[in-house]
């Protein structure tokens, strides 16, 4: 059998990538190895309103909308910050799933499930499904099968090297809890070199989370963070996976193209990968397609898909990267003091408002729009400039700044 493009994964990204390749004129298939779209990967579902348009997806997905964030510090005190509109929305992933299926069927992909990519030579892949195993060549393939890609390894593209482990419980509460506020901990108590999360599913129920840097194991925080701040909570789910928090060296090779986690093209701070993996589907499906439809095949596709999708999102990704970088050196005692200089009105109700969780980039020019918060901003700075001028090679040419004439 002959595929003008063939995408492996029929997750969120990979649909996306084949419904675009569909419509710019391809022929594709689309298979996935489960047997049913009601077997989702494990997502705590939250996203930004553009993530919906980017996916291009309804509402009927959306079980809440999120106004309000409490961060709570390592040592238990507490940021909230409210915006007077909706931020984010809560999903249910299911839902998305199915749509993104129909949508993808109605622009003509066919699409397969319980089919498993399971081998590959120089032409062909080899698929796995309900009539036995099927020699499938293809002018065009999207690897769009999560952080440890088969398709990767078959074509010699890297795993994405920089990983994080969540674990997620679903946990009914006691009573009610506010359907529009996200609650984060962070701290290596709750969660080292990343954060933990408790998002509203319903009125009574929780998604709780939290990702750890391997070789840790996430369950054993996830179990004490249920322990000590959702004591009286029933487990009603438990669901695990990984997370890639940088994008590989290389996502493509000839007219093979990785996509969405496989490509580690995810935000690096949050993990969240449905708003870049979906605009990097975009590229890849159109990409794909035109080199599925052009004769002769055309060279350079390869280069102009990285380019294409790295200036996407790479600034983000540079701004995300260096951000943790930075967390990552404070201790829980300097993230406590930086929390609590944030706790500050006019700063509190700034980021609320303008803080967007998929352009944090933007953030810094934001910042120097509003010259009566740079002092306060400037408070923060201290401990961060002295950890990072400590991190020099030759001390001996730094001057290092002391706090007081910040
Ligand atoms: C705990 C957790 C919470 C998260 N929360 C959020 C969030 O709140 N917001 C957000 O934006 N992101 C979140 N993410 C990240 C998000 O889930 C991923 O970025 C997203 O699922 C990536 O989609 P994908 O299609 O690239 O990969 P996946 O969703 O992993 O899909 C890959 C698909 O490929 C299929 N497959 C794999 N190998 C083969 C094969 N050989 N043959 C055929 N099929 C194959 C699999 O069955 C799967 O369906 C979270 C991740 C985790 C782990």
């Amino acid at each position: 059998m002959h595929a003008e493009v063939l995408v492996v994964g029929g997750g969120p990204i990979g649909t996306v990538a084949a419904r675009c390749a569909a419509e710019a004129g391809a022929s594709v298939l689309l298979v996935d190895r489960r047997d049913s779209i009601d077997r989702v990967s494990c997502c705590t579902g939250l996203v930004s309103h553009r993530t919906l348009v980017m996916l291009g997806v309804s509402k009927d997905s959306v079980l809440h909308e999120i106004r309000r964030i409490t961060v709570h510090a390592p040592d238990g005190k507490r940021l909230d910050l409210a915006a007077d509109h909706s931020k984010a929305v809560v999903i249910d992933r299911i839902r998305l799933e199915r749509e993104l299926h129909d949508l993808a069927r109605a622009a003509g992909v066919e699409v397969r499930l319980g089919t498993e990519a399971v081998a590959a030579s120089d032409d062909s892949i080899v698929l796995d499904g309900a009539d036995g195993q099927q020699d499938v060549t293809a002018s065009a393939i999207i690897g769009a099968d999560g952080p440890s890609s088969r398709v990767a390894e078959w074509f010699g593209l890297p795993h994405p090297e920089n990983i994080i482990r969540a674990a997620q419980a679903v946990i009914e509460t006691a009573q009610s809890v506010p359907t529009d506020r996200v609650e984060i901990f962070l701290g290596d108590r709750f969660a080292p070199g990343f954060f933990a999360w408790a998002v509203p599913e319903a009125s009574d129920r929780l998604r709780v989370g939290l990702g750890a840097t391997p070789p840790l194991e996430p369950t054993e925080y996830l179990d004490r963070l249920l322990e000590t701040e959702f004591g009286s909570c029933r487990v009603l789910a438990r669901s695990g996976g990984v997370v890639p928090v940088s994008p590989t060296t290389r996502s493509a090779v000839g007219s093979t193209f990785l996509v969405g986690d496989a490509a580690g093209q995810v935000k690096p701070l949050s993990g969240g990968g449905l708003y870049p993996g979906s605009l990097c589907a975009r590229i890849a499906g159109r990409i794909a397609a035109e080199v599925a439809l052009s004769e002769p095949s055309r060279d350079g596709t390869a280069a102009a898909y990285e380019s294409e999708w790295r200036s996407a999102i790479g600034r983000e990704v540079a701004f995300g990267r260096a951000i943790r970088r930075i967390s990552g050196m404070l201790s829980d005692r300097e993230l406590s003091a930086a929390i609590a200089a944030c706790d500050d009105p006019a700063l509190l109700s700034f980021l609320a408002e303008h803080a967007d969780i998929d352009r944090l980039h933007r953030l810094p020019d934001e910042l120097a729009t509003q010259p009566l918060l740079w002092g306060k901003i400037l408070r923060l700075l201290p401990r961060m400039v002295n950890r990072e001028i400590a991190d020099l090679p030759d001390r001996s040419s730094v001057v290092s700044v002391p706090p007081a004439s910040l």
